[in-house]
């Protein structure tokens, strides 16, 4: 049976959040008089969180607690909480209450009142992290993500977003992966907006995030940024080098044996090994686009993903 609002939440090692998450979510959607669940993902904590939420799940139909058999990640996390959800709207938070849960029925609000948004983004204005090892990496990987992704947003980091349902269904995170939903969503076609939220210093647990996770941020652009232009045409992206390398590479071969053909000696120049590397890379790289192609044909057809999909038209306006 859908309903509402599926609020979904990771949690690793987060005990000592649980309750007043558990009331705060309760507080901010049952005077709304939507029906929703709170989706908590256990994401492999060892202090006893699956315990507690069993706990509080006890005298709380909406609540549903999964227990993941391991630690996954924060993306696993959110995707298990994605399968389960039977929202028609569909809101993320982070565990540790650093998101106002308060913020929750405005968003869901904007998603009904405006035909025109698929997704909100929250936007931390009034960023609440003090130390500047984590706000100058995430000022940094937002100037980067929105250029490299053609997704403005000011804020890629902030964990309370709300979606329809719909662009859930077309997503599927893994890795690492959640930094870039928007990017992703914006792929499948959703139409996003960005809310400024509330944000509050967390007050218990610990962050589960490094300095280092900003390299790994860098390479998983590398692999958004290659996935969104050219998971549809592999061919172009590697074959498009491979001619660039193919074509000059073949005009110095043929030069040099030309200059052989005249009874000049070219094994000592320097340019024959650049021809051939030349070549060589070009013929290799137009193979790897054809190998993706190949694979492309496979991931739409195996896994029965649609290659696009489709909103509903507007309705048509009437005369007055
Ligand atoms: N989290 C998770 N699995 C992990 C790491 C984090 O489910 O392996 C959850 C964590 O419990 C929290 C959210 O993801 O609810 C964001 O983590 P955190 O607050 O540590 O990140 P930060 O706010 O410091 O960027
Ligand atoms: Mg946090």
């Amino acid at each position: 049976m859908p309903i509402d609002v599926s609020v979904v939440v990771p949690v690793y090692q987060e005990r000592d959040n649980l309750a007043e998450l558990v009331a705060r979510v309760q507080q901010a959607l049952q005077p709304t008089g939507w029906s929703f669940e709170l989706i908590c993902v256990d994401d492999g904590s060892t202090d006893g969180s699956p315990a507690l939420l069993a706990e509080l799940a006890a005298q709380r139909p909406w609540l549903r607690p999964v227990a993941l058999a391991r630690n996954y990640g924060q993306s696993t996390a959110l995707q298990a909480g994605f399968e389960r959800a039977r929202g028609r709207y569909i809101v993320t938070l982070d565990g540790d209450l650093q998101n106002d849960p308060a913020d929750i029925p405005a968003l869901i609000e904007r998603l009904q009142q405006d035909p025109d948004v698929d997704m909100i983004s929250g936007w931390r204005r009034q960023r609440q992290d003090k130390a500047l090892s984590r706000k100058w990496p995430s000022m940094l990987a937002n100037r980067l993500i929105s250029w490299a992704t053609r997704v403005k947003l000011h804020d890629y980091g902030c964990a309370l977003k709300a979606y329809r349902r719909e662009i859930i269904e077309r997503i599927h995170l893994y890795g690492e992966l959640h930094r870039f939903i928007p990017s992703l969503a914006k792929e499948a076609g959703a139409r996003i907006v960005e809310v400024p939220v509330r944000h509050h210093p967390r007050t218990r647990g610990q962050s589960k995030y490094g300095l280092d996770r900003t390299f790994r941020v860098i390479l998983d652009l590398v692999l958004i940024v290659f996935f969104l232009r050219y998971r549809q045409r592999p061919l172009h992206a590697f074959g498009g080098l491979g001619l660039w390398l193919l074509v000059p590479g073949s005009l110095i071969l043929s030069y040099l044996a030309a200059l052989k053909l005249l009874g000049q000696d070219i094994g000592g120049r320097p340019l024959l090994m650049v021809g051939v590397m030349m070549v060589l890379m070009g013929v290799q790289l137009i193979v790897a686009g054809l190998t993706g192609e190949l694979l492309i044909r496979i991931y739409h057809e195996g896994a029965a993903r649609p290659q696009y999909h489709t909103r509903a038209l507007p309705a048509p306006r009437r005369e007055a």
